[in-house]
């Protein structure tokens, strides 16, 4: 027999979680099937975890003004600790691509938000760390935040948990049958029953959709890597190595970085074939 519910989701990222959450205020009950064994394996752990009401596009900006009294009020209280760290946000563009910059001026009138358009000289001054010879200008947005995205998905959790919501990790979902008394949900570790199944399985949408039977809308997973650091970080200092940026070949290329590396700190000659990489790891390789 299979676990019976309301409604199932499958992932359980912050889609997910928020929906489960969403779905269980209203009295439904509720299954999260996750096919990790932690819920923010993927995109909702690797974001760069900003909010601007500014970014992306109409529908976007909608979403996120529509998302704001939840932020604002810590997740409803079930956050432990402010969700919303006030942050102001430096977009930088190179000659010939100072439009984007006029784009971001735009967008703030649109949402309202205040924004300053400034010369090379003061972006600098602001993010020393940039490249003058690059460089064309800067848009500072002001009101921006960082999202504490731990906190806000744990707060999810720990509402979908007090309503009842069944969170089930290490479950892949391998197949979705459509029968007349409605969806059975088949993972390796056994079957859900429901009416209604949520797909929030992110990068990997498509393929419970045609699981589904249902129409894909062309998603395929990438990978995107973000670093995050203070404007005052000097890439250049003494005794500070870059082991980093070594992107969806980290793995295999571990090995021969790690000797590289090795080999800076303790001023050895490098061998041969790694002499030839240090202009392609270099710091500088981040610095345009
Ligand atoms: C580098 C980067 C920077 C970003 N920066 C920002 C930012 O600054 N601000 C912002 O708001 N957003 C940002 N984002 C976007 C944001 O992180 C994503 O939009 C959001 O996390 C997507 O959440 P999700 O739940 O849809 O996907 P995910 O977190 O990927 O969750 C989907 C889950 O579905 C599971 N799943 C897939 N298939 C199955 C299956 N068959 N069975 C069971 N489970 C399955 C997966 O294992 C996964 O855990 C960024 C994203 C990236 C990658």
């Amino acid at each position: 027999m299979a676990d019976a519910y309301d409604v199932v989701v499958i992932g359980g990222g912050i889609a997910g979680i928020s929906a489960a959450f969403a779905v269980a205020q209203r009295g439904q009950q509720v299954a999260v099937v996750e096919r990790e064994s932690t819920l923010t394996a993927h995109s909702t752990g690797r974001s760069a975890a900003q909010f601007l009401a500014s970014y992306g596009e109409a529908t976007n900006r909608r979403l996120s003004a529509a998302s704001r009294e939840f932020l604002d009020s810590d997740a409803d209280g079930l956050a432990d600790s402010a969700v919303l760290i006030p942050r102001n946000v430096l977009w930088v563009a190179p000659a010939g691509l100072e439009d984007r910059l006029v784009e971001r001026v735009e967008a703030n009138q649109v949402t309202e938000t205040e924004c300053e358009l400034i010369d090379a000289a003061r972006t600098i001054e602001i993010c020393p760390a940039l490249d003058p010879d690059w460089l064309a200008g800067g848009v500072i947005e002001y009101g921006g935040f960082d999202i504490d995205v731990a906190g806000l998905h744990q707060a999810y959790v720990r509402g979908a948990r007090e309503r009842g919501v069944t969170i089930l990790r290490d479950r892949n979902v391998r197949n979705l049958i459509n029968k007349r008394s409605g969806w059975h949900v088949d993972t390796a570790e056994g079957s859900l029953s429901c009416d209604v199944v949520v797909n929030a399985a992110g990068a990997w949408a498509d393929e419970v959709a045609k699981l589904a039977g249902a129409e894909t809308v062309g998603m395929r997973p990438l990978r995107r890597t973000v670093f995050t650091f203070s404007t005052g970080f000097d890439p250049r200092a003494d005794d500070f190595v870059w082991c980093a940026g070594q992107g969806g070949t980290g793995i295999q290329t571990a090995p021969a970085i790690g000797r590289l590396v090795a080999a800076l700190i303790s001023d050895e000659v490098l061998p041969e074939e790694l002499a030839s990489l240090t202009p392609a790891v270099s710091p500088e390789r981040f610095m345009h």
